[in-house]
């Protein structure tokens, strides 16, 4: 049947809903196609499942910690996992079933739920529906890749989304890939009591870090009792009984590690494979991200991709900004950019690392004169009340221009403290300001004016 809009939707991800329900409160006609679970990813393989499976690892981490508080527990600590993904199932049903009431709920939206293909620039196919609008907006996410490794076909493996059935605890978990994802899921079952052991192919972790950073988050781990292995330049995988194998050298030398299960944790692609983008004329980068302009606006007038698809952010709050953008610019007839966001993401392992702007090495190659203020957390009172007190504090200001360039805090309470830095430079305000504010006392953020005033040259 061909239905008539003023504007279509794919995508219940981070930024879809929002703006289906802002262009609907403005009186649009809105067809919203989704061919999964409502939420999309962050609230049902990725943000959210994730940190509620984080809190229950970190409730067990605290149980074994008890007694260092005076706590004396009489039995040893045990984890069931069923009621560990029964909690985290509760927490994703919730908010899944948030999303679809209120999407189903919302006047001058109707739903579609099936596959988007376009047919034309203005037309779109779900099923034997065919729906056209001036406007369509492309908000469909990614998923895990599936890398072509050597022996990969031979041995059963899970990735972010399919982990999330898992109910029992792996005697020995192999994580695939250092980097954030990865390494949540490492700490975690660590935490649950798996032997956990990470293979990254590049000589360190989390490679785009300084390596202070990587360092303290290799500390975190190793403290927790993950095993790490770097330059694992040319993997292979194995079915060597009940188990697998995977081999580190190209050579097929004696490194490998043998554990009980395999996950995937080596980057993402975008979910625009199938969507007939080239019967819009939608042009996609060589790895398939859809190509935006600084408002997020494709080559086709009618057409704009927001959220991960368009390669250019990978969080829930840079897909939500994408959202804001396009509805203030079309709506508001405002002049929003994305390159107005700053730089800004978290790493959630326990405790947590929290990065804004630039890193250290950004600035020495921007060539900028900087100024660097470190502290430990063991100099920080809240850190050591709580008897929490791994990681450290770093912020970097410009020398001259007096502008705050980035930060990164790892350590308890750096997700929720580093965003009076980030506030900082969005109000475009030197750091002499955030320098002479009162923080409250106790708290992680009221180090933060303290290590302003102890600023060195950066080496
Ligand atoms: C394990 C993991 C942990 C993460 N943790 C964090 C975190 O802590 N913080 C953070 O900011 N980000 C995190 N992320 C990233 C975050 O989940 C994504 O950046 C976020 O979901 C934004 O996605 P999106 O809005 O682009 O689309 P998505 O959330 O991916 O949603 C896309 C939607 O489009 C639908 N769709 C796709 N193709 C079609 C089609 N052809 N027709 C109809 N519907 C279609 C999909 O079914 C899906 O519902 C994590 C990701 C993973 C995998």
């Amino acid at each position: 049947m061909n239905r008539r809009f003023d504007a279509i939707v794919i995508g219940a991800g981070q930024a879809g809903p929002s703006l289906a329900a802002r262009f609907a409160g403005a009186g649009h006609k809105v067809a919203f196609v989704e061919r999964g679970r409502y939420g999309g990813t962050c609230v049902n393989t990725g943000c959210m499942p994730t940190k509620t499976l984080v809190a229950s690892a970190y409730a067990a981490h605290l149980a074994r910690r008890a007694a260092d508080y005076g706590v004396m527990l009489e039995s040893p600590v045990a984890v069931d996992m069923q009621r560990v993904k029964a909690r985290k199932d509760k927490v994703v049903r919730d908010a899944s079933w948030g999303v679809e009431k209120w999407l189903k709920g919302l006047p001058n939206v109707s739903l579609f739920e099936g596959h988007a293909r376009f047919a034309s620039p203005t037309t779109v196919r779900v099923g034997d529906d065919v729906l056209e609008a001036g406007r369509i907006f492309v908000n469909v996410g990614g998923r895990a890749l599936v890398p072509p490794m050597p022996g990969l076909e031979q041995v059963g493996f899970f990735t972010n989304s399919t982990i999330m059935d898992v109910d029992f605890l792996p005697d020995h978990l192999i994580i695939i890939g250092g980097s954030y994802i990865g390494l949540e899921f490492a700490q975690m079952y660590r935490r649950f009591g798996a032997q956990v052991t990470v293979i990254e192919k590049a000589p360190h972790i989390i490679a785009r870090e300084d390596a202070d950073v990587v360092q303290g988050v290799l500390e975190i781990l190793r403290s927790d009792g993950v095993v790490v292995e770097t330059s694992a330049e040319c993997m292979r995988v194995e079915k060597r009984g009940a188990h697998i194998a995977v081999k580190l050298d190209c050579a097929g030398g004696a490194r490998e590690v043998v554990g009980s299960h395999l996950l995937l944790a080596v980057g993402r692609v975008p979910n625009t494979d199938d969507l007939d983008l080239d019967k819009a004329g939608v042009k996609t980068d060589a790895r398939g991200y859809i190509l935006v302009d600084d408002k997020l606006h494709t080559n086709v007038p009618s057409i704009w991709a927001i959220g991960d698809c368009n390669g250019r952010g990978a969080f829930t709050h840079t897909s939500y900004n994408d959202y804001e953008i396009v509805a203030d610019n079309l709506l508001n007839a405002d002049n929003r950019r994305v390159t107005d966001r700053l730089t800004a993401y978290g790493l959630f392992v326990d405790p947590p690392l929290a990065r804004v702007g630039m890193s250290e090495a950004e600035i020495r190659k921007s060539g900028r004169r900087a100024l660097v203020g470190k502290r430990p957390m063991t100099s920080v009172g809240r850190a050591v009340e709580k008897g929490e007190t791994q990681g450290f504090m770093k912020i970097a200001v410009d020398a001259d221009s007096k502008e705050i360039l980035g930060a990164a805090i790892l350590g308890v309470g750096g997700d929720e403290a580093v965003h009076c830095i980030l506030d900082t430079m969005y109000a475009n305000a030197p750091y002499t300001v955030l320098q002479r504010a009162v923080h409250i006392h106790p708290t992680v953020s009221e180090l933060i004016p303290t290590i302003l005033g102890e600023l060195k040259p950066l080496a």
